[in-house]
């Protein structure tokens, strides 16, 4: 078996001005396709040939989980936008939101925290934890939260490679733009 890259669910220019087609042409086209392929070459001959992208993320290490967790990851992460996001969370999703954080502001508020606030590269996340509540985590690296029992939701991608091009150093006005195209439709539909 072997993975492919996924298509983009927009063009890539879809999502400017906030995160641009040159962006989208070296996270997507280049980063997302090179762990694409490493993930495939370096599965050949192993116990993970014929895995699922989620079986080798819970069991990998190593190169093979770096490179199969950043594919599941980017893919993760550029399903979620789109040009025309629908704002807010709605039905059970609010409901969990609000009980949780208070308010989609302060979960904003609190996840904007540990996306700025990780050191180096990595995710933050919204995920459902295994006894069905909600926390934000951060992952180093290529970290997944499947590998720990929760459901990822949501995630935002901090390494530099994300958005140096178009902010340079400022990761926080990145985050910023990042809920500008979210769209809250695909994770009241992941939750
Ligand atoms: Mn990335």
């Amino acid at each position: 078996m072997s993975f492919k890259l996924p298509a983009l669910p927009y063009a890539q220019d879809a999502l400017e001005p906030y995160i641009s087609r040159q962006t989208l042409e070296f996270h997507y086209g280049k980063h997302h396709q090179a762990y694409v392929t490493n993930v495939n070459n370096l599965i050949v001959g192993t116990e993970f040939e014929d895995a699922t992208l989620e079986a080798i993320i819970k069991k990998a290490e190593g190169g093979i989980f770096n490179n199969a967790a950043q594919v599941f990851n980017h893919t993760f992460y550029f399903d979620q936008f789109s040009p025309k996001p629908k704002e807010v969370p709605e039905g059970r999703l609010k409901a969990a939101i609000d009980v949780t954080f208070g308010s989609l502001d302060a979960f904003k508020e609190a996840f904007n925290k540990a996306a700025t606030t990780l050191f180096g590269s990595g995710w933050a996340w919204l995920v459902k934890t295994a006894d069905g509540k909600l926390a934000i985590v951060q992952t180093s690296n290529a970290g997944n939260p499947l590998r720990d029992g929760s459901t990822p939701l949501l995630t935002c991608d901090v390494w530099e490679h994300a958005y140096y091009l178009d902010k340079q150093n400022l990761r926080a006005a990145y985050i910023a733009d990042f809920w500008k195209v979210l769209d809250w439709k695909i994770v009241d539909g992941r939750f």
